[in-house]
């Protein structure tokens, strides 16, 4: 974990929202981006991120991921002792040779990711440039890509973007009279991907691919008739690499509950000419299990308030779904970063007294939380046990990343996921 102080860039101007932000620029908590390779390892079944960085990088992944010490995990870190870090040993020799002997070692890798981090930043490695040099030399078999997860740079869900923006300048390109294709941007769980999957193809769309791909080998062409849509919001950098291969973006709200769900898969339906007839048809049912899923806790949680420190960049959607599908009461929505544009759709169905804030200075923000007093603070783990202990009941926001939440057979459990640590504070009052 970071605990850092550093000047955040300016939220984007762009977006139809013109929706006051709260900009805050203090000392904020998260997690680094490096905490992406937790999910990512899982998701991309040959690929391997070598992070080339310090012991605390190690002992990170070490402690977040430690059910891997089970099985052959797929990320580890070359670690940079004093001699690297004093410029006595020359890294790109010593990395060649890390990865020489990973890929000897480990044949089923086909695709290699590099990942800096704060220790690389600081000393400036140029792992764009080793990347490049290790790729002549180990490929076709092995891809090697680079990308950022230092803490200096990225918080926690930003490595994802990080990562899957890096593997989109090698992507095939689409041939040029290709049909439109569909193009689902960001790790999913493979249920959830299943289930758009099979929706998609229910409604005729046959043409639909996912980034990442389960496989190196079968990540989706690009090119012009690909009509892209986002599955979580942290992904700029991706949708803008993807913009500049020709693609177009879908917009819609985050397939989160019942509702948000409905307005993702329409706007694809709309983008592909399916008929609202076709389109009832397909998701009636599913729409009403999720809809009786998350009724079952609309009692417990309607009217309650909830207050989001910024950690996962899933803050606003989620406030989106708890206001619009629970009848909660977001106070206030913090998020690391702001994309106005990639948000609208949720921002325009959040509450006008909700206040948005961009960014973080904790003890301001801790003020003002106190002073609400909320029912359900959701934030990363560094604040929930001193919180828990103040006696507000809290939700880490960590957990909601790992968890499956998006999609219909997901949204009773997204809203127990809520309701259940209400429940047990209840219990314990009682
Ligand atoms: S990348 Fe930076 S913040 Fe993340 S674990 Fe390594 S040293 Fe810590």
């Amino acid at each position: 974990m970071n605990i850092i102080d550093k000047t955040l860039p300016s939220a984007p101007a762009s977006g139809c929202n013109d929706r006051p932000v709260l900009h805050q620029r203090g000392q904020h908590e998260v997690f680094c981006g490096l905490t992406g390779i937790m999910w990512l390892h899982r998701k991309i079944q040959d690929a391997f991120f070598l992070i080339v960085g310090s012991r605390t990088c190690a002992h990170l992944m070490q402690s977040a991921a430690g059910v891997m010490i089970f099985a052959e995990p797929r990320f580890g870190t070359a670690i940079m002792d004093e001699r690297d870090l004093a410029g006595i040993a020359d890294m790109h020799d010593e990395l060649d040779s890390v990865v020489e002997k990973l890929l000897a070692r480990r044949p089923e890798i086909k695709l290699l990711f590099l990942v800096g981090s704060c220790p690389s930043e600081v000393i400036k490695l140029d792992l764009g440039r080793a990347a490049e040099r290790l790729s002549v030399t180990h490929s076709p078999s092995v891809r090697i890509l680079n990308y950022s997860g230092s803490g200096i740079e990225t918080t926690f869900t930003q490595g994802e973007d990080a990562c899957l923006a890096s593997l989109v300048p090698s992507l095939p390109a689409e041939p040029e009279n290709a049909p439109d294709e569909l193009m689902v941007v960001g790790a999913l769980s493979d249920v959830v991907e299943d289930q758009f999957d099979r929706l998609f193809k229910e409604m005729g769309i046959d043409t639909v691919r996912f980034l990442p791909a389960r496989l190196a080998d079968d990540m989706p062409a690009v090119g012009n008739n690909t009509k892209f849509i986002l599955a979580q919001p942290f992904l700029t950098d991706t949708a803008r690499a993807l913009k500049d291969r020709g693609a177009e973006l879908i917009q819609a709200p985050f397939p989160l509950g019942a509702e948000g769900t409905t307005a993702w898969l329409k706007a694809c339906a709309d983008q592909f000419g399916i008929s609202d007839e076709i389109f009832h048809a397909v998701t009636e049912k599913p729409k009403q299990r999720a809809e009786r899923a998350v009724a079952m806790h609309f009692e417990n949680l309607q009217g309650k308030t909830v207050f989001f420190f910024p950690d996962s960049q899933l803050e606003i959607p989620l406030a989106r779904f708890l206001h619009q599908e629970l009848g909660m009461k977001p106070s206030e929505v913090g998020t690391p970063y702001l994309n106005k544009t990639l948000l609208s759709a949720d921002i325009e169905m959040l509450p006008e007294e909700t206040l948005l804030s961009e960014g973080q200075d904790v003890d301001l923000q801790l003020e003002r939380c106190r002073e609400e007093k909320p029912d359900i603070v959701v934030c990363g783990l560094g604040l929930a046990n001193p919180l828990e202990v103040e006696g507000i009941t809290t939700k880490w926001s960590i957990e909601l990343v790992f968890t499956p939440i998006q999609g219909y057979e997901q949204a009773g459990d997204l809203a127990e996921l809520f309701a259940r640590p209400l429940n047990r504070r209840t219990r314990l009052e009682v």
